[in-house]
């Protein structure tokens, strides 16, 4: 009885501690309006991903949809749907601060039909996983001519493929990545992610998700590289992303970490730094 009750009176003081630790990380949030967080996994189902975002202490997160391997996916089950759902509006993340990131087997502009084809299915796929989680955004990447067409057919074939899942799915927007220009993958330029835009024809449903090392890779740098470092470890420097987390035009974008983190140094650490860089946070 005693064990019992000594039990029932730690599990409260823990359901507390957590309670209080979701109140700081909600005020902190609020306060910087900086919605900061990582690419989490989704393994022993889809709500997991909100549950690990919160133990890290983050406001946003990236998550896949799906396994990377297989084009064809088992249906998503409404119960597991719900479950994401609530675990969301329970641990306080906004949809608008969620950003599913595409199937890395995706080419929307392969020079190759069955390719393109088997990209444009997926495509329509993922966006309408991401309305019934009642998510609002979807990265992907553009694509790759692989060197068998010119850059201005990929891309064109890209924004096909948009309106095209545009046109089988409900309200969600389908934001493209910059990419660093390694090998003959499009995006590296931003002309290039304008010429898809120009082409989609539900202009509401477009955006752009700008990747900071792939930015720095195809621009500044120019060595096309697509290596990702932790924050303040790499050429970028702190001082860039102290920058990023005070400009004021990113409130209420999703900031997301896809960096491989070190030891004492993973994705809540990193998280954390950043947030301690916000002036807001100081005031
Ligand atoms: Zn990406």
């Amino acid at each position: 009885m005693m064990a019992a009750a000594r039990k029932r009176k730690s599990e409260a003081l823990g359901d507390e501690t957590e309670d209080e630790e979701r109140g700081d990380r909600r005020r902190k949030i609020r306060k910087t309006n900086k919605y900061i967080g990582a690419h989490v996994g989704i393994q022993g189902g889809i709500w997991k991903a909100v549950e690990s975002s919160a133990a890290l202490g983050a406001g946003a997160f990236a998550l896949f949809l799906g396994s990377q391997r297989s084009w064809k996916r088992p249906v998503l089950d409404p119960a597991a749907a719900d479950r994401f759902q609530e675990k969301c509006s329970e641990l306080g993340f906004d949809p608008a601060h969620i950003l599913p990131h595409g199937s890395y087997l995706m080419n929307c502009g392969s020079p190759k039909d069955d390719v393109s084809e088997k990209s444009r299915v997926l495509l329509v796929d993922e966006l309408s996983r991401c309305s019934r989680l009642g998510l609002r955004l979807y990265n992907f990447h553009p694509g790759s001519s692989l060197g068998a067409i010119t850059t201005q057919q990929c891309l064109d074939k890209i924004a096909a493929a948009i309106n095209h899942a545009h046109q089988q799915t409900p309200a969600v927007v389908t934001v493209l990545e910059n990419m660093s220009g390694q090998g003959s993958t499009v995006g590296g330029r931003f002309c290039e992610l304008r010429r898809i835009i120009d082409r989609v024809r539900d202009r509401s449903r477009v955006g752009v998700c700008l990747d900071t090392c792939h930015a720095f890779a195809a621009g500044k740098l120019g060595c096309n590289l697509d290596r990702h470092e932790d924050i303040g470890k790499g050429n970028i420097g702190l001082s860039a992303f102290r920058d990023v987390v005070n400009e004021p035009r990113l409130d209420g974008v999703p900031l997301i970490l896809e960096t491989p983190g070190r030891p004492g140094f993973q994705d809540a650490e990193q998280i954390e730094l950043l947030y301690s860089l916000c002036e807001k946070n100081k005031e």
